[in-house]
């Protein structure tokens, strides 16, 4: 980038190069929002050309994924694993599952793993995957041999010193251990630290199941203590039931919280009195059932909205803290609206990108908390570089000691994030706070390692 060259050329360049991408180019937009305060203080930054190297992943992998249906049919996915950026350790990133998976998606998830990775200030670089394969409705063996085959070409790009996957949507503890399986297989060498989010009994660790929920929480915690507020009593929405939403709401419900609501991709349930967490697990993690089972047998004043998101409920009563922990763009500017003219104190984000541009935008006008993802989901990540610490000494951790680490790791990237945003003239402002001292971080490693 030549001196005279500005975010916005740079960001003319990216959407020209990188068609028809729109979360990537929303995620670079977002982050590049908060830059110009930096480039102005730091010009080496753009003369080294900071941000378009940034922006370009290391290596971009796409690769085809045949398997045998249990009808003994061909299926064929495609898989990725985007490399976006190895400064500061391996690259570390989670893989999708889902049908909407596009190379977009993909990169748009790598690039914000990034700064969050950089955020927690740990030794971890950047990257993510997946594949538009659909693991709804399939059986375990097919499951199974869709993981194989995956791995089957994953392999050769990833290792413990290389490129660390861990789970995401549509990828929890089964899909790890098929995975690392294959994986074990293929090299014959039992490489624990190439995958994390594996199973407590074979190198995983404790908490890490639970820490993009608890973390999430965690976050909020510390904003809402800015303003002397707290969980206990706090009405509280959660979107989503699967990994990060149903750890959200346990850590939320141990600090006194009611949560009124969840959903899953075929609707919401409301329930008043609070959600029965053993009921909701038992219908979702167990049977990987639908959540309007979990209405059904709850009973009460519980009800489902076929079709309708969680914030769709928020007309019926008010509520103070707003956990969206299902997928991207879920959450927009309508919903923001209501939520915040019925006494929304705080939202933090457990997925990545829940909120629309234009949600943000009312909540920071009417001066509602908001935790960005890459700050309030970095619990997950932080967590999983903790595996790879046990992995690495051979050693594994209680539940308290792990538990109390990734508090320390929340808190401090509650501080770092606060104390950026107010050192550069926007207290309060998470979102700026997270992306320039994520970027800082990684911009100065690249610095330090030359043209590369
Ligand atoms: P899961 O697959 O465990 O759960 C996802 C939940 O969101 C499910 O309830 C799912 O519904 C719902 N959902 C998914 N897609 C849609 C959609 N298009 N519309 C409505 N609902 C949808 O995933 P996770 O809990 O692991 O991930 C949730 C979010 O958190 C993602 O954004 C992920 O990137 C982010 N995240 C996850 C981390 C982790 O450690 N797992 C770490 C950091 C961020 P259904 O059951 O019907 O599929």
């Amino acid at each position: 980038m030549s001196p005279r060259t500005t975010i916005e050329d740079v960001y003319a360049q990216i959407l020209a190069r990188n068609p028809g991408e729109p979360e990537f180019h929303q995620a670079v937009r977002e982050v590049f929002g908060s830059l110009d305060r930096v480039l102005e203080k730091r010009p080496e930054y753009t003369e080294a050309s900071i941000l378009e190297r940034i922006c370009e992943p290391e290596r971009q992998i796409i690769f085809r994924v045949p398997w045998l249906d249990d009808a003994g049919r061909v299926q064929i996915n495609r898989g990725f694993r985007v490399q976006y950026n190895s400064a500061l350790g391996p690259y570390k990133g989670g893989l999708r599952f889902h049908p909407s998976v596009l190379l977009g998606t993909v990169k748009f998830l790598g690039f914000e793993q990034i700064f969050k990775n950089a955020l927690t200030g740990m030794p971890i670089g950047g990257g993510k995957g997946g594949s538009d394969f659909d693991p709804k409705g399939r059986s375990d063996a097919e499951v199974m041999r869709f993981c194989q085959s995956f791995m089957t070409e994953a392999y050769r790009h990833i290792g413990e010193y290389t490129d660390v996957p861990a789970g995401d949507i549509g990828v929890g503890a089964r899909e790890i251990g098929y995975l690392f399986g294959q994986y074990k297989r293929i090299t014959n060498s039992y490489e624990s630290g190439v995958l994390t989010g594996k199973g407590v009994t074979w190198g995983g660790s404790l908490v890490r199941t639970e820490a993009t929920g608890y973390g999430a929480v965690y976050f909020t915690q510390h904003m809402l203590a800015t303003r002397g507020q707290s969980f206990d009593g706090a009405r509280v929405l959660v979107s989503g039931s699967g990994n990060v939403a149903i750890y959200a709401i346990e850590k939320v419900q141990s600090l006194g919280g009611i949560v009124v609501g969840a959903s899953d991709s075929s609707g919401a349930v409301h329930d008043p009195d609070g959600i029965d967490l053993e009921l909701l697990r038992d219908v979702k993690e167990r049977r990987r059932d639908r959540i309007e089972v979990y209405a059904t047998e709850r009973g009460g004043r519980a009800r489902f909205v076929p079709g309708a998101s969680v914030w769709d409920l928020d007309g019926d009563e008010s509520v103070q803290v707003a956990l969206p922990c299902a997928t991207q763009n879920e959450l927009g500017e309508e919903h923001a609206r209501t939520l915040v003219a019925n006494g929304l104190v705080a939202v933090a984000e457990g997925a990545n990108m829940p909120a629309t541009p234009g949600a943000i935008r009312i909540f920071r006008q009417a001066g509602v908390l908001f935790g960005p993802g890459k700050a309030a989901n970095a619990g997950g990540v932080a967590t999983s570089a903790l595996e790879m610490q046990q992995n690495a000494s051979r050693d594994s951790w209680g539940f308290e000691h792990t538990e109390e680490r990734l508090a320390e790791i929340m808190a401090g990237i509650h501080e770092r994030t606060a104390e950026t945003a107010e050192e550069y003239g926007v207290p309060g402002d998470y979102t700026v706070g997270a992306n320039i001292a994520g970027f800082i971080r990684v911009a100065d490693a690249m610095l330090a390692l030359g043209v590369i």
